[in-house]
């Protein structure tokens, strides 16, 4: 986009180098703010009048937050639909500063609330605002934007077109996320993963197998559970190492199970995020683990969830379809909370539906979601698939799951996932 207009009060910030004492933020120890602003529908309104209409709204955008600053203070544009404000001089007390900034965000969130005329169309639009206050020149001009736009990320979430500070908090959640993640670096070579294995059963009382869940064990923090560390562990890619060893950790218990009368038939159901199926190789290293430990690969299902399904489809069918004719299993995790097209559906080659444990934990006598849960099995049964339902957790709702024609089940009505000696001592 070009940008047509220029700012008065433009200085370029160098990111990464700390405020220069002379420059930016030059006055002895009063307090200065950061403001991140975003423009809320800024995107929409490009696709759909074009970028000259953009380009007429950033303009008209600039020329207001110049209008509600000091000749002293800074308006830039970062670029897309970012604009900064930076406010020097603030008074010296922390919370008459905030005030202060509060006060200014509040008359730029309601100047860029009024109509813009951009040529003939009259338009609206919102800013989300993130603020964070400095006084002293030991943060980067960085660091600044980083809690800027963490602050501006929680207005979004607070439902957009308000203003939000960075504080203490969100400064804690990112500390606690930065060392968590350097801990997770080290956790695979310090040992510190585990598997822990949940039971599954069938109609008639008997162990079918069990789904592998990874637990942390963390010496400090104690048992950290996946929801705490998996998205991490995706976010940085981490869930790549995580996920092998996962897959080879399920491969070596099959292997143990092997010779064993009362375990070579049970299946292990293993997790399977969406960044780990994706890697060009990744049919290729579950055939390598299925070969290195020599297992039976029908004993192996791989759980993938729907929202795998939102990209590249047709390589993800590819490599299911790989890997089925090798023998692995599928189940589609969580189903009903994600939009499978059914039309894609008909073409993964999978082998079970697992049932979310949000409609199995409303079914009821007196109704609930029993819709949605016949709804499934229905769909399970017409696609010839097998259907297991999670999250059961009394005998009324594996009663009624029965009586619905679903006769696999797994939950805290039959087990927890507990570790591997629990889990044989079970069998028993
Ligand atoms: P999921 O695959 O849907 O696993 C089922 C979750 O439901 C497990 O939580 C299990 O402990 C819990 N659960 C089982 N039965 C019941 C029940 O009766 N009531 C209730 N309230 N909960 C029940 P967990 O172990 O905390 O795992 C959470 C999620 O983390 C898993 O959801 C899965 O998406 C992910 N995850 C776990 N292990 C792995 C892994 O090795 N790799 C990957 N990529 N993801 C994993
Ligand atoms: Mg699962
Ligand atoms: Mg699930």
């Amino acid at each position: 986009m070009s940008t047509t207009y220029t700012l008065k009060t433009y200085h370029r910030c160098s990111y990464g180098a700390p405020i220069p004492r002379s420059g930016l933020v030059h006055r002895s120890k009063r307090e200065g703010a950061l403001l991140f602003i975003d423009l809320d529908n800024f995107k929409t309104l490009n696709d759909t009048l074009g970028h000259e209409i953009g380009d007429l709204l950033l303009q008209q955008v600039a020329r207001r937050l110049e209008s509600c600053v000091r000749e002293d203070d800074t308006v830039a544009r970062l670029g897309g639909d970012e604009f900064v404000v930076l406010l020097e001089g603030l008074s010296e007390h922390i919370s008459e500063a905030a005030e202060q900034t509060e006060a200014i965000g509040e008359k730029i969130i309601v100047a860029l609330n009024q109509p813009y005329q951009l040529a003939e169309h009259e338009c609206h639009s919102t800013p989300s605002i993130g603020v964070t206050l400095f006084n002293d020149h030991k943060q980067t001009m960085d660091e600044l934007m980083k809690q800027a736009d963490i602050a501006m990320y929680q207005a979004k979430k607070a439902g957009r077109n308000t203003l939000r500070f960075f504080d203490s908090k969100m400064q804690e959640n990112v500390d606690l996320r930065a060392s968590l993640e350097n801990d997770l670096r080290k956790a695979l070579d310090l040992q510190q993963f585990q598997l822990y294995y949940q039971i599954q059963m069938d109609g008639m009382g008997r162990a079918i197998g069990a789904e592998a869940l990874i637990r942390w064990i963390h010496p400090e923090r104690g048992l950290v559970p996946p929801f705490q560390f998996i998205p991490l562990a995706e976010e940085t890619g981490l869930i790549l190492p995580i996920g092998l060893w996962v897959l080879e950790t399920a491969c070596a218990q099959l292997k143990a199970w092997k010779h064993d009368a009362l375990r070579r038939d049970l299946t292990l159901a293993v997790n399977v995020s969406a960044r780990q199926f994706r890697q060009a190789d990744f049919a290729a290293q579950v055939q390598a683990a299925v070969q290195h430990y020599g297992i039976d690969p029908t004993r192996l299902k791989l759980e993938l969830t729907e929202s795998m399904l939102v990209k590249d489809i047709e390589d993800i069918i590819a490599i299911m379809h790989t890997l089925k004719e090798t023998g692995i299993q599928f189940s589609m995790d969580d189903f009903g909370t994600g939009y499978s097209s059914l039309q894609y559906l008909k073409r993964l080659p999978l082998d079970q539906l697992k049932i979310d444990m949000s409609f199995v934990r409303d079914i009821s006598v007196e109704g609930g979601n029993n819709t949605i849960v016949q709804t499934i099995i229905a769909m399970a049964h017409s696609l010839r698939l097998n259907v297991i339902a999670e999250g059961v957790e009394t005998e009324e709702q594996r009663e009624l799951l029965s009586f619905y024609g679903c006769h696999h089940y797994q939950g805290y009505l039959f087990s927890k996932p507990v570790p591997i000696e629990q889990f044989e001592a079970l069998l028993k």
